[in-house]
């Protein structure tokens, strides 16, 4: 008897679950996942706290999402996009930006549907995509720029396609894409009248002089695209998986569709404080990201300290580092070695990628600093030791 279905039968356990265990196994310093190890801001904590206190919010919330979590992404959006977003129809709740790609696929693509995805891509996108029964048509990004080929990009594009799973800022590249770049993508989908599913979850974690630009905000796209955002990464609350997905009615009608029958609704109090979160002043973001760029810059030193070669992230909290000076072997045992012999934890990205295109990722490891500065520093030393 099988013990699993065939959708599933080709996934394994999930690489972040995988390399967490083995860092909590060897006591390594864990730069693997993309989980802060400081804490949310405590205001945005203490109006969790209210919601679950003041008798009013531990029952079902609305399917789509509470008013003042859908009321606070379109503020949201048009503060920092001058987007027009409709609080009502617009904006859906999810659990976490995952179940939010994920409803937005089911709703929005049909079996045999292609898809493009991006590579290096985030792990959930292509089996999200096989469970809805689409086919995934993979592009690869080029290093150490990590650009796109625009003739490859174009010949991704065929009568079958329907959606493009875009990703800016990128994971794990920390690209954040040009217009022109983004461009080049738009047009492209207009041309051959495909949706965008544009996952913006690190759109408040950008670098000087990079600037983050919604897919929805460029001409004729705002028809086009859903975008997926949540609270883990603006507010350091990845254990909260609240996040949602807002754009035009007519394709965020569909994801809810989907999301009724998945999840129905999610955490109530959570959408009460992400609410409140995404109403704080634009000192909340600026802080945000001098803070992290201190860790940027600690974790360029770390690298540069073990001999890793590195392109500098222009967003997102990870770094792609080239391992090929400090390390013979592919990106799997590099991350054996990191992890038992160092003492750091790092992600190898070969599951980011199809298997044709995984040869990419050979010599690349994949490192978080969503960290303290002292935690970072702790892994610089240890790394030290690799170009002994
Ligand atoms: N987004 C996080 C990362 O890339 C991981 C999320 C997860 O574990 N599914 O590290």
């Amino acid at each position: 008897m099988p013990t699993f279905s065939k959708r599933v039968s080709t996934f394994g356990t999930t690489i972040f679950s995988e390399i967490n265990n083995l860092a909590a196994q060897y006591g390594a310093v864990n730069l693997g996942q993309g989980r802060p190890d400081f804490d949310t801001p405590n205001d945005v904590i203490q109006a969790s706290v209210k919601a679950l206190t003041d008798g009013q919010h531990n029952q079902y919330p609305p399917g789509n999402g509470t008013a003042e979590l859908r009321k606070g992404v379109a503020d949201h959006a048009n503060r920092f996009y001058n987007l027009d977003i409709d609080p009502d129809r617009g904006v859906l709740a999810t659990s976490g930006g995952t179940e939010a790609v994920f409803s937005s696929i089911l709703g929005l693509v049909d079996p045999g549907d292609e898809v493009i995805v991006i590579e290096p891509y985030f792990d959930s996108y292509v089996p999200n995509l096989i469970m809805a029964g689409a086919i995934p048509v993979y592009v690869p990004l080029h290093p150490p720029e990590w650009t796109l080929d625009p003739d490859e990009l174009r010949k991704a594009f065929t009568p079958k396609t329907r959606a493009i799973l875009w990703n800016s800022p990128q994971n794990p590249t920390g690209r954040v894409f040009t217009v022109e770049e983004m461009t080049l993508v738009a047009d492209l989908c207009k041309e051959h009248d495909v949706i965008v599913i544009a996952d913006e979850v690190y759109e408040h974690l950008v670098f000087e002089p990079a600037q983050h630009v919604p897919m929805a905000t460029l001409p004729g796209m705002f028809e086009r695209t859903v975008t997926i955002n949540s609270l883990g990464k603006s507010y350091s609350a990845t254990g909260w998986k609240l996040g949602w997905v807002y754009g035009h009615p007519d394709l965020v009608a569909g994801a809810m569709r989907a999301h009724q029958f998945v999840t129905f609704a999610v955490h109530h109090p959570s959408q009460i404080a992400a609410g409140y979160a995404l109403h704080l002043p634009g000192s909340y973001y600026e802080e945000f990201q001098a803070m992290y760029t201190v860790k940027r810059d600690l974790m360029m030193e770390a690298l540069t300290g073990a001999g890793i070669k590195a392109k500098v992230p222009e967003g997102t909290y990870f770094v792609l580092g080239d391992f090929s000076d400090v390390f013979d072997g592919d990106d799997m045992a590099f991350t054996q070695h990191l992890i038992k012999n160092i003492g750091v934890a790092c992600i190898p990205p070969s599951p980011f990628y199809c298997a044709e295109h995984r040869y990419i990722a050979g010599k690349l490891a994949r490192f978080a600093f969503c960290k303290s500065d002292d935690t970072l520093r702790e892994a610089g030393e240890r790394m030290k030791k690799l170009k002994q």
